[in-house]
């Protein structure tokens, strides 16, 4: 574990641009399940995983019902993601952008833990449960920009976009609902520029995401190599590291996507990753 540890801090001291990816095993240790690890959501109750493929597909039936379930639901099957704090992870990965030299991440989470934390170049794939998007233009609101509970009373639901007049519905993006274009079209720029992916916490079968990695894996560069005769070939080379800090392994790891992965929690293995690319920096 000590010689992975080491490896990955010497890794991204060598990057130029590196990037990380999340999922919702970096927030298991702020006391948020996640949906497929061993102990997840979904893992002790399947029905709720058929429910959640339905959701979309109501907010286009009905927008109006879907926002009335919405606003008499109780909390969602992850929690009161409000109370929740950011854990050691989140902090590590802030402490890497205040370095300068994180330069990107990119999380599935909706649970706003990294906002929370600190980080400051932040794109929110799946959305974040505290705000509200207009589906036709994309902006994004705070909650409290609209009285829900008002139109709710006056049956003014859903309620409407000021830029465009779109309808607006929560920011999460539902299972079957489109990934909005700004944040996808961002993912994949920093997947095609980064040399360096650290995913932490994913199971990584969650897709447009999972390409995420597949994209950079694709990525090769040119390299001088000199034969016995002395002559010079040019040899293509992967033009970027991809690590894994996952509980398990992933797909990612038996399709050889990722370079290497370790395995533990990213509470405990992110800072002390951080702490090693500090010492070796001073
Ligand atoms: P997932 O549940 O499919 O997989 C989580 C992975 O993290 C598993 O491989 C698990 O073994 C691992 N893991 C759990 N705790 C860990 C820890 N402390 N350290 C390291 N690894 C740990 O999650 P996913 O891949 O993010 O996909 C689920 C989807 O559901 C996402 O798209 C996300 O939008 C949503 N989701 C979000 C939250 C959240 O916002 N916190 C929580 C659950 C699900």
């Amino acid at each position: 574990m000590e010689d992975l540890i080491d490896r990955a801090a010497r890794d991204i001291l060598a990057s130029e641009h590196t990037i990380a990816l999340t999922g919702a095993g970096i927030s298991t240790e702020s006391g948020i399940p996640d949906f497929r690890g061993p102990q997840g959501v979904w893992t002790r109750n399947p029905e709720a995983e058929r429910r959640a493929y339905r959701g979309y597909q109501r907010f286009l039936d009905d927008p109006r019902g879907w926002w009335l379930d919405r606003l008499s639901a109780s909390p969602s099957a992850l929690g009161e993601l409000g109370q929740r704090d950011p854990n050691p992870g989140h902090l590590a990965l802030v402490e890497l952008e205040r370095m300068g030299i994180l330069k990107c991440t990119i999380t599935q989470n909706v649970d706003a833990l990294h906002e929370r934390a600190g980080t400051k170049r932040l794109l929110e794939y799946h959305g974040n449960f505290s705000k509200l998007r207009c589906v036709n233009c994309n902006a994004r609101f705070r909650r409290d920009e609209f009285d829900l509970e008002a139109m709710l009373r006056e049956d003014r639901l859903p309620p409407h976009c000021p830029e465009c007049q779109g309808i607006v519905k929560g920011d999460t993006v539902g299972f079957g609902e489109p990934i909005p274009q700004d944040v996808m079209h961002q993912s994949l720029e920093e997947a095609w520029r980064c040399d360096l992916m650290l995913i932490c916490g994913t199971s990584a079968v969650v897709f447009p995401f999972a390409n995420l990695p597949r994209v950079a894996r694709q990525k090769t560069r040119e390299m001088r190599r000199e034969t016995a005769s002395g002559l010079v070939a040019m040899e293509k080379v992967p033009a970027v590291t991809i690590i894994e800090v996952n509980a398990e392994p992933t797909p990612l790891t038996s399709e050889g996507i990722s370079d290497y992965i370790i395995q533990g929690k990213t509470g405990e293995i992110l800072p002390r990753i951080v702490a090693r690319v500090r010492e070796l920096r001073s």
